[in-house]
């Protein structure tokens, strides 16, 4: 059983992953927090002692940490005699966080593909570039590192295998639906690092059409769904992590990802993007200083975890599979909603974070008990998704589906089912 968790990044995600591992110590064991500021660290340690939330005592502590620094990280995860490390800082940190997991023998798990400092969009797929790379390494060295593990990437990815697996002989398409149909009040701010949602919507789109890679302009195909809870949303095609795993390795001829955005957010980002005030090339001022347009944006932009405490409303992510069974047409949407008010009640932050680090801990307490500490590299599809959702139903995150039986919670079990013992688990 892997024991002790290191957590890297103290931002919105990172304050619910730190929640949710205080509330499951009982088989996490010992929980360190590491990021570049302590004070943001220590604040979410006071969060969660304020709410009373660990499941028993147990060691919680701060760590100030640039984890770009390969050595400092691995004497890190050495001196806290982490098992699993959650990345939940920055996409750039990815690969040196990786490196120091492979070198030291702790398991792996983060919620968004790598990004470069100098590149946006790379060439699909995208995980090509960075992470599949190390591979091989995690192998050679039986380390599990599970990729993009939160929601969109994470749990849409094992609600497409769980599809495929359960209600198709052949699956022709799946649309992966994010509407956050939740509001802050302010005049714009955007869910998670700006700098990180600005450069997945300046540069082509790409999506998974036929068997081959289609590149499209953002904002070039709108589509409006129906969704459960939150009603009629608009949304656009958009390229998206998850869709560079799943088309490698699932077989479906078409996969396609779409998210709402209003009017106001397109309006607000054509502009800046038009202005060049997106742009992650640098620039020089008049008196000779270099700046990066984007971090500049992101330095007068809210800071996406200062939103929580005015959110109101919901999310509902979801995928929608359309293919056959028994020579008959099938379609079913598996999908989470999420309330943006409860999930600050709870953990201190808004519901986007809130379904990205719920995701990850269910993961974690996974490799711990040995269920997915599989020894190599995994995306989520790879891995088996029924005791992840089943887990979730139990952490907050409850799936539903809806098909020609209706609509109802998704209790996936089977005889290899996973179980916790209840006093593993906190009561929702
Ligand atoms: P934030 O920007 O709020 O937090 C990022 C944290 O990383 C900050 O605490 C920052 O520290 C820290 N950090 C940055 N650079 C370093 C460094 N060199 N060393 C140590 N720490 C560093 O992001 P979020 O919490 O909103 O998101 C976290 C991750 O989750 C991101 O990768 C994001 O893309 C992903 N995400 C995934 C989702 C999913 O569904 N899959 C949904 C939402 C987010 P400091 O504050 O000191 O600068």
């Amino acid at each position: 059983m892997k024991r002790n968790v290191l957590i890297i990044g103290a931002g919105g995600v990172a304050q619910v992953a730190a929640h949710k591992c205080a509330q499951n110590n009982i088989l996490l064991g010992d929980i360190h927090i590491a990021s570049r500021t302590l004070e943001k660290c220590q604040a979410i340690i006071d969060s969660i002692h304020e709410k009373d939330a660990m499941q028993r005592p147990g060691r919680l502590q701060a760590h100030a940490l640039d984890a770009m620094d390969v050595q400092a990280t691995k004497f890190l995860i050495r001196a806290t005699n982490s098992k699993i490390v959650i990345n939940v800082g920055s996409p750039f940190l990815n690969m040196s966080v990786m490196t120091a997991c492979i070198e030291t023998g702790a398991a792996y798990l983060d919620t968004a593909i790598h990004e470069d400092q100098d590149k946006v969009c790379e060439a699909p797929p995208w995980y090509a570039n960075h992470e599949w790379k190390r591979r091989q390494a995690c192998k050679e060295a039986g380390v599990t590192a599970v990729l993009g593990v939160g929601f969109d990437p994470g749990v849409v990815n094992a609600y497409a295998r769980f599809a495929l697996d359960t209600y198709f002989d052949s699956v022709e398409s799946i649309d992966i639906i994010d509407v956050n149909a939740g509001s802050h009040g302010r005049y714009f701010a955007t869910n998670f690092d700006p700098e990180i949602n600005f450069r997945e919507f300046t540069s082509t789109v790409w999506s998974w059409e036929h068997n081959q890679w289609k590149a499209n302009e953002m904002f070039e195909h709108r589509k409006d769904w129906d969704m459960p809870v939150t009603g009629k949303n608009t949304t656009y095609l958009t390229g998206h992590d998850e869709l560079h795993s799943l088309s490698q390795n699932l077989g479906v001829p078409n996969i396609r990802f779409w998210m709402g955005f209003s009017e106001h957010y397109i309006n607000t980002f054509t502009v800046l993007k038009n202005l060049g005030l997106l742009s992650e090339k640098p620039v020089r001022t008049a008196e000779g200083l270099e700046v990066v347009p984007l971090k500049v944006v992101k330095a007068v932009l809210p800071d996406p975890a200062s939103l929580a405490p005015d959110y109101i409303g919901k999310t509902c992510i979801g995928d929608l599979v359309k293919g056959t069974k028994d020579g008959k047409s099938k379609e079913v949407l598996i999908y989470n909603t999420c309330d943006h008010e409860k999930a600050y009640e709870e953990v201190g932050s808004q519901a986007i974070s809130y379904t990205a680090g719920v995701p990850v801990v269910a993961a974690a307490m996974l490799i711990a008990n040995g269920i997915w500490d599989i020894g190599q590299m995994a995306n989520v599809e790879e891995l088996d998704p029924i005791p992840f959702i089943d887990l979730m139903n139990h952490m907050g995150l409850v799936t539903r589906i809806q098909d020609e039986h209706g609509d109802r919670v998704l209790q996936p079990k089977n005889e290899s089912s996973y179980y916790l013992p209840p006093k593993m688990l906190v009561n929702y």
